[in-house]
């Protein structure tokens, strides 16, 4: 079970990845993944192309999403996985998540205004592919292309995170409406990457203690965020907190990320694999 070869963790063209869910699939494929879940930023509309590519490529397939949360100050991101895409309350959760996107991507566009980077809101809607999910990552892409940074972790760097010119504060979805949202559509709750947020030793004690109190099941151990020590001590953390472990890569663009899908070390062996707990879930190739 923990040396099967599961991706839960990429992105489309429907949310910040460049290749359409069909292109995925196939690539996911042709890298060895046995089990695959698209896991679109604040947004199902992928799931019904991914499911159907799946099949077509003969792969398992577990419904997806990433959902963005505020906790404690500090941008969470939550992965559903296995629930109904169709679910009404889901739904509706992740529109009212997405909803602010636009106003904020204005603000964003006033803001590197200032630093003398002109029309990036324009700009960074010719990289979008879902008008409903503009994000930072089409920002980045823009000001690369306009010769301003050289890649995109350089525009994050000195534009687009706290404290930089471009960034503008956001409150996404409340932690436990996220996990309550996943849940009751019949999905498994997971904490993305955890390693990636800025939290004090108490505060990231804390996140873990309330995902678990409102009903989440699992975290990322293995993703392509994490070092080899982070691997561990985020295994240790699943052991204590009694949570299963979920892997994936993360996966954006060919040529964006450092993280191949299905390229990842297997789950530790100690730890339950999150897909074991969504056996009743996952669509048979
Ligand atoms: P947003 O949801 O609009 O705040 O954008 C978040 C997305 O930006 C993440 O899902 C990543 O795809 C991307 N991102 C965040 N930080 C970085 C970084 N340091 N380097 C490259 N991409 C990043
Ligand atoms: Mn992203
Ligand atoms: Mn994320
Ligand atoms: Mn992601």
């Amino acid at each position: 079970m923990n040396l099967l070869n599961a991706d839960l963790h990429c992105h489309s063209t429907v949310s910040d990845g460049t290749l359409e869910p069909e292109a995925l699939a196939a690539r996911a494929k042709a890298h060895g993944v046995e089990l695959w879940s698209l896991t679109d930023h604040d947004e199902v509309g992928g799931q019904h192309r991914a499911m159907a590519a799946a099949r077509q490529v003969g792969m398992d397939y577990l419904t997806g999403c990433e959902i963005s949360v505020t906790f404690a100050d500090v941008t969470v991101h939550i992965v559903g996985l296995g629930f109904d895409p169709d679910d009404a309350q889901l739904v509706s959760g992740l529109a009212a998540t997405r909803g602010g996107r636009a106003d904020r991507a204005k603000e964003m566009s006033e803001a590197l205004a200032k630093v003398g980077i002109r029309d990036a809101y324009e700009g960074a809607l010719r990289y979008v592919g879902n008008p409903d999910l503009i994000s930072r990552t089409h920002f980045a892409r823009f000001l690369v292309e306009s010769g301003v940074c050289a890649d995109t972790s350089e525009v994050f760097r000195r534009f687009l995170t706290e404290g930089k010119p471009g960034f503008v504060p956001h409150r996404w979805a409340k932690l436990g409406d996220a996990v309550g949202w996943i849940r009751q559509a019949g999905g498994a709750a997971v904490i993305a990457h955890p390693a990636r947020y800025r939290f004090t030793p108490t505060e990231e004690y804390a996140l873990f203690t309330e995902f678990k109190a409102h009903g989440g099941q699992a975290v990322e151990v293995i993703t392509g965020s994490h070092s080899a020590a982070e691997a561990v001590k985020y295994a240790d953390m699943a052991t204590e907190f009694g949570l299963f472990a979920s892997r994936g890569s993360d996966f954006h663009a060919p040529d964006e990320s450092h993280t191949e899908l299905g390229a990842l070390p297997d789950l530790p062996g100690q730890l339950t694999p999150v897909w074991q707990a969504l056996q009743h879930r996952v669509i048979r190739a």
